[in-house]
């Protein structure tokens, strides 16, 4: 079977940055399942799958512009320390959750100087060229409740 939309697709896959360095793998975790055409995956990797089939294996890269975007100026902001009382000690890294006026996005704290902590929404791989080598598993039709939610059931059955 081919993947097209409403098909589940199952990949193993392993996302290195330019540089060659490992960011992400499914490798010694489950397999990624994923609702193709739901635009649950980065839209460059999403349409690299159309058409292929199960047992296929390719290597995708994917530029910023189709993966999580460019690194945008100015949506650095500082904030007091105060914003982040019960969080464990700051340090430049660090990620949170906060409502930006662009709904619900993660920061990365990018530096710190006495009580101002700069912090950043872009995306942390904003402006990154990524690199997919990804083998497909599976390749089956979307269960109708899979098509209600949206999203792909883990192979293992899990309702959710
Ligand atoms: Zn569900």
């Amino acid at each position: 079977m081919q993947i097209a939309k409403d098909t589940v697709v199952i990949i193993d896959y392993t996302l290195t940055d330019d540089e060659g360095q490992t960011l992400d793998s499914s490798e010694g975790r489950e397999p990624l399942a994923y609702l193709h055409g739901a635009g649950t995956l980065i839209p460059g990797l999403e349409s690299a799958l159309e058409g292929h089939a199960e047992g296929e294996q390719m290597n995708v890269t994917v530029p910023p512009e189709e993966a999580y975007g460019n690194h945008q100026d100015g949506l650095k902001a500082v904030v007091s320390q105060e914003q982040f009382e019960g969080a464990p000690e700051l340090e430049v890294g660090m990620q949170f959750q906060a409502s930006t006026p662009d709904g619900m996005r993660v920061v990365t704290v990018v530096g710190i100087d006495g009580d101002d902590v700069t912090v950043d929404a872009n995306h942390p791989l904003a402006g990154q060229t990524l690199n997919f080598d990804v083998t497909v598993r599976e390749v089956r039709p979307a269960t109708d409740e899979e098509l209600e939610h949206g999203h792909a059931h883990d192979p293992g059955g899990q309702q959710h």
